[in-house]
């Protein structure tokens, strides 16, 4: 039975490169637990974070994407066994001996990645098991992967952040190597059920800052009616170094990071059609 960790999960910023931390569980083994949800891989967790949901919150990133984010900050996240492996109870149990400090703070938990539905039935079995503790769930997702999970899983969240890269189908495909289609199609489905949702939109200049591809994002986060926030997160360089210890092609090099003005006339785009942005 592999039940991490063998190094430290807990990590002191999520800017810490960790790779290869899974290599010797076994092929079926990862097999079972990507079909169960009884095992997942986690690249790490902080407590504290104010940055990932409401209040204060505890934070567990999984491993394993299917995108290729040009601007991502984690690629060692990318590859499902870099991460610790770690059995649902555990993670669930570890998450337990901070509830009544999170609901105190008002805040919780927040499954993010990599991306998350990478391994579903682990989200899906780790965020009813916080839900059920009496923990506010929330999960950072691109939403490809969103058909994995079914209405009844949908209903232990309740809050989604959904990462909407861009607007133009092309420049999508570019971006991160994926179509866009399933995550608007998971937006909807969240609209439909009345799910809370956030918006989280990455500002990288010369790249996302195209004002007519903002509109269309926003006109369309405005007409679903679930949308509570907009977050526009400037692109920064604190991933970088991992691109380069990775041995990966890096493509923003020399890219620097959206001046405030142009972070608020992005926020001003969304705030245009009657939504609240930061
Ligand atoms: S979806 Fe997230 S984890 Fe995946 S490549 Fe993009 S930024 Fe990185």
């Amino acid at each position: 039975m592999f039940d991490g960790p063998v190094v430290s999960l807990e990590a002191k910023n999520p800017f810490e490169l960790r790779v290869h931390l899974g290599d010797a569980v076994p092929e079926q083994s990862v097999r079972e637990a990507l079909a169960s949800g009884d095992m997942g891989f986690l690249h790490s967790y902080t407590t504290g974070s104010t940055v990932d949901g409401p209040g204060v919150r505890v934070v567990a990133w999984t491993t394993g994407c299917m995108w290729r984010c040009q601007y991502c900050h984690n690629p060692d996240t990318w590859t499902l066994s870099n991460g610790i492996p770690v059995s649902v109870a555990k993670a669930a149990a570890e998450l337990g001996k901070y509830r009544h400090d999170l609901k105190a703070m008002s805040g919780g938990f927040t499954l993010s990645g990599g991306e998350p539905l990478m391994q579903s039935r682990f989200a899906a079995k780790l965020l009813a098991a916080a839900k059920k503790m009496g923990i506010h769930t929330a999960i950072e997702t691109n939403g490809f992967y969103g058909d994995r999970l079914s209405d009844a899983e949908l209903d232990t969240i309740d809050l989604v952040m959904l990462g909407i890269k861009t607007w133009d189908p092309a420049r999508h495909l570019a971006l991160t190597g994926q179509p866009i289609e399933p995550t608007l199609e998971f937006a909807r489905r969240l609209a439909a059920r009345r799910r809370p949702m956030w918006i989280r939109f990455v500002l990288v200049p010369g790249v996302t800052d195209d004002l007519d591809d903002l509109a269309k994002t926003a006109a369309f986060a405005a007409a679903l009616g679930n949308v509570e926030r907009v977050e526009v997160l400037p692109f920064h360089q604190l991933g970088r170094y991992k691109w380069e210890r990775l041995g990966l092609d890096y493509a923003l090099d020399g890219v620097t990071p959206p001046t405030a003005e142009l972070a608020e006339q992005a926020c001003d785009v969304f705030r245009h059609v009657g939504l609240t942005a930061y």
